[in-house]
């Protein structure tokens, strides 16, 4: 099933993961021996696996996505950057997620290398990788669906939400379906979010994400890097929990739980989860749903 057609037929919010490629063989294995069939027992309608994100592997992509579709039978999607990507490259991946029987496509910028040096043949933004992928498709007679990120709290290196969502704009009209949002802490941010995406005209499903907290420095690390602000209640809570990761999951948890039935009560599309890797706690999370 292709992205959108998700959030056309079910009459209930659609639930998706995100996982990484992990880094060691051991991971992996751990990755799909236990984890995968754990998250796939709680039936989100699909799962999606990212791509080089936070210095991982991105030659495990395809090999993962293609276990979770062709082993595990469950929908998948791949995430798929630009930056550093020729566009023979790109060409490239795209046979090999067709070959493998994999029709959607997390379709992202992704960050320029820490040396700055960008290939001059690689696009700059993600419209220009999904008008690529809309191209694909009508050379190779084929369909994706086609996601793209967007950001409640704007893209860090946007100059305003506005500039932020005039290029949201862009990755609409090159033809991607939904939007996936970045994670954030206070549901408030989704809510302006919608207001200002609906006020310039775009009406794609919105998916928020929400990443629930393993451990303080993780989230710490993480939400810094992609621009997320922790509120002052949630980052107290964390200081208090310090270096104790069973007390900072419990306090994720129980945030999750709180921010996900309160976007499910607004009427949200679905929530894509940001579950790490791990399936224990979004184990205990999906269990106290209103769904
Ligand atoms: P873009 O949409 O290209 O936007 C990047 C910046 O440029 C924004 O500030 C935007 O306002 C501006 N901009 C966009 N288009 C134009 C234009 N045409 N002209 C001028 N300015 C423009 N990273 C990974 O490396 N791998 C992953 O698997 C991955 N998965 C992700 C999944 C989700 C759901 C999200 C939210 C993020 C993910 N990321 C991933 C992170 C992402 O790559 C970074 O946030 C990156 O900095 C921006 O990617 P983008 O696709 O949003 O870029």
């Amino acid at each position: 099933m292709l992205f959108k057609e998700y959030y056309q037929v079910n009459d209930k919010p659609v639930i998706s993961f995100e996982i990484f490629p992990p880094r060691t063989d051991e991971g992996l294995k751990k990755l799909k021996d236990v984890t995968l069939p754990e998250l796939i027992g709680l039936n989100p309608s699909y799962i999606t696996v990212t791509y080089g994100a936070m210095g991982t592997t991105r030659d495990k992509t395809l090999d993962i996505a293609s276990f979770i579709k062709n082993e595990l039978s469950t929908e998948t999607a791949c995430h798929l950057t630009c930056v550093g990507s020729t566009r023979d490259d790109i060409d490239q991946i795209l046979d090999n997620i067709a070959g493998n029987n994999i029709h959607n496509i997390v379709a992202l910028r992704g960050d320029p290398p820490k040396d700055g040096v960008v290939n001059e043949n690689s696009y700059r933004y993600a419209n220009e990788l999904v008008a690529h992928i809309r191209d694909y498709e009508r050379r190779n007679n084929l369909k994706f669906g086609i996601a793209v990120a967007g950001y409640p709290e704007k893209h860090l290196e946007a100059q305003s939400i506005e500039d932020d969502i005039e290029n949201l704009k862009k990755k609409i009209n090159a033809g991607s379906d939904i939007i996936i949002t970045q994670l954030f802490f206070l549901n408030q941010y989704y809510y302006d979010f919608i207001d200002i995406t609906k006020s310039h005209g775009i009406d794609q499903p919105v998916i928020p994400g929400l990443m629930p907290i393993l451990s303080t420095k993780q989230i710490q690390r993480i939400s810094s890097m992609c621009g997320s602000k922790i509120p002052a209640y949630l980052k107290d809570d964390l200081q208090q929990a310090n270096s104790d990761d069973t007390k900072a999951k419990k306090i994720g948890i129980d945030q999750c739980i709180i921010q996900a039935n309160d976007l499910l009560s607004s009427g949200v599309p679905g929530i894509h989860f940001y579950v790490l890797n791990h399936s224990e706690h979004i184990k205990e999370i999906i269990s106290q749903l209103d769904i």
